[in-house]
Order: structure tokens, then sequence, then C-alpha cells
């Protein structure tokens, strides 16, 4: 197909995509008649690309030429070049291939200069501006009302990294504030720590559409803006709640039991493994293990219980 055409059915794509319209197919091939050209499989035209009839070459120019200014400037403008941006906002990332799994340990070098405590804040701020009105994975188009960054302290010691935002999250813009945050609130207090002193962060910021579990390229495109909040971070301790957390940013697929109980290192931090609130919510006896896991990180962080109210 030459160049043109093949710019211009992108930018078709492009422009469905921005009006929330994903699903393209293409009609069968039509039967030639009779003294027409066969299209080569795999063609594509114009009208095919967005679920219309086949077209004649004619018509496809004329539909093309009508293309909608936006869709136009699109073709027309090529890609702007950003400028170099600061250290912590372009780590060399590698580029996972379809199903393949790679820690946040193997996605991108450490940095080789830490951000100082004193400049954490606007690093996180800056990677925020970076991410502006995301529109990089599917989410963005499934629902989203507000991206969900995260809450909590820039030089926390200890980072909490859940799967995603709900519906409550995806309303207010922040992680963690729906019944599932609350038990968070409660194991956080449990530890002899205050939510705003620890770091609560996401493996994807929009939220999936039912709550469904992440896709992959959902969890991978949004990784490198996690990747760069845990380096601007540095906390001692992650503990990734739930199988999702632990997935992406071990890069294995393997039962929480198998990763429970243990430690592992993400990003230069000792990185634990634990139950979702959310699936705390839904099983309560399993509390206790959850318990015995933070108590593992109390340990190496020289944390100890609230002593308890007398009665
Ligand atoms: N569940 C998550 O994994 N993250 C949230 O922010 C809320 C619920």
């Amino acid at each position: 197909m030459p160049t043109e055409q093949s710019s211009a059915l992108q930018a078709w794509v492009d422009y469905y995509r921005d009006l929330g319209v994903y699903d393209f197919y293409r009609r069968g091939e039509p039967q030639p008649t009779a003294g027409e050209p066969v299209q080569a499989a795999g063609a594509v035209s114009a009208g095919e690309t967005v679920g219309l009839a086949p077209m004649e070459q004619d018509q496809a120019a004329a539909a093309i030429s009508a293309v909608p200014a936006r869709v136009a400037a699109k073709i027309a403008a090529p890609p702007v070049e950003d400028d170099a941006p600061p250290i912590w906002t372009t780590p060399e990332l590698a580029v996972p291939q379809p199903a393949q799994l790679l820690s946040f340990d193997q996605l991108a070098p450490l940095p080789s200069a830490r951000v100082p405590p004193t400049e954490r804040a606007a690093a996180l701020t800056a990677i925020q501006e970076e991410i502006g009105d995301c529109t990089r994975c599917p989410l963005a188009y499934a629902g989203r009302h507000k991206i969900v960054f995260a809450d909590g302290a820039s030089t926390a010691r200890l980072m909490f990294i859940g799967e995603g935002p709900g519906a409550d999250e995806d309303a207010q813009g922040l992680p963690f504030v729906g019944r599932a945050g609350q038990l968070l609130n409660n194991m956080i207090a449990a530890m002899g720590l205050k939510r705003e002193e620890v770091y609560i962060a996401n493996i994807v910021k929009c939220r999936p559409p039912g709550n469904r579990v992440p896709e992959p390229v959902e969890a991978q495109t949004c990784s490198q803006f996690l990747l760069r909040q845990i380096d601007v971070v540095q906390p001692e301790v992650i503990v990734a709640l739930g199988s999702t957390a632990a997935t992406y940013l071990l890069g294995v697929r393997k039962s929480l039991s198998a990763l429970r109980g243990r430690w592992h290192t993400c990003r230069g931090a000792k990185l634990a493994v634990t139950y979702h609130p959310a699936f705390l919510l839904r099983d309560p006896r399993q509390k206790a293990e959850a318990w015995k896991d933070l108590q593992m990180v109390m340990g190496e962080m020289g944390l100890t219980p609230p002593a308890k109210k007398p009665s």
C-alpha cells in the first residue's frame, strides 16, 4: 500500500480510537467479478479498515481526501521529538516482546545517581506531568475517569504496590480508598505506621473495566512510570499486594504461596509478597497469614506494633 494511503488509514484508526472505537474488522474478501483486478491477500482498503464495505479506488481516494481537519493534521505533522528530559525520566527500557515477562530489574538498569530526598517530590511531579492525560494503552478508553498516580510520602521507607484502581479510586484519583483501602490502612496502622508515611501505587494507573485483571500490554505500558516512581522514592522495602503486583514486579508467574514468606529484590529494595486486601475481605481467615508477612517486613525495618490502648 502506498505510504500516503497507509498514513491516512493510520490516522483514521487513531481518529476512531479517539472517539472510543477500538474494534476494527474486515469484511470477507470481495469476490472479483469477471474483468475486475484481484486484490492481494492481506491488502486493506480504507473502508474495510473501519468495518465498512470495500470501496473502489476512487471512492477510497475521495474518502481519504475528506478526512477531518484533525486527522489531516496528524497525517501532515511529523512526530515531535522532545528535548532530552532529566535522568529519572529516561531509563533505557528493554522492550518486552508479547508474552515475554520481564521483572522490573530486567526492564531498566538502576539509575546511576540517586534522587536526593529534597528533590523527590518534584521528581514525582515531573513523572506525573509526563504521564499527562495518558492514552498510551487501551485502559484510557475503557471508561477511566481519573488516572491514579500514587499516594503518600516521596521519601517513604516502605512502598505498597497493588493491582489497579477500582471504582472508588477511579472516582477520587487516589489508590486504595475503597473497602480494600480501608483494610490496607488498618494493616499499615497495625505495623505502627501512618498511611502518610508510606507510598502506595498500583501496577496500572487506570481502572480496568469491571475490575478485571490488567492485560499484559496495559501492565507493561504502565510499568515504565511505576519503575521510575520506585527509583525516585527508593524505598527500603516494597510489599507486593497480590499476584498481579508480584507477577509484574518480579517477572515470574508463580502462586502466592510460592512467593510469600521470603525476600525478593526489586530496584534495590527488598520485596515481600502478601495477599491483596480485597482477597482478605473475601477470605478473612487468611488475615493471620498476611500478618505473618507484615511481621517479616516489620522485623526488617525495625518496626514495632503500637501499644494496645487499655480497654
Ligand atoms: N485494588 C488495587 O489493587 N488498587 C487500588 O488502588 C484499589 C484496589
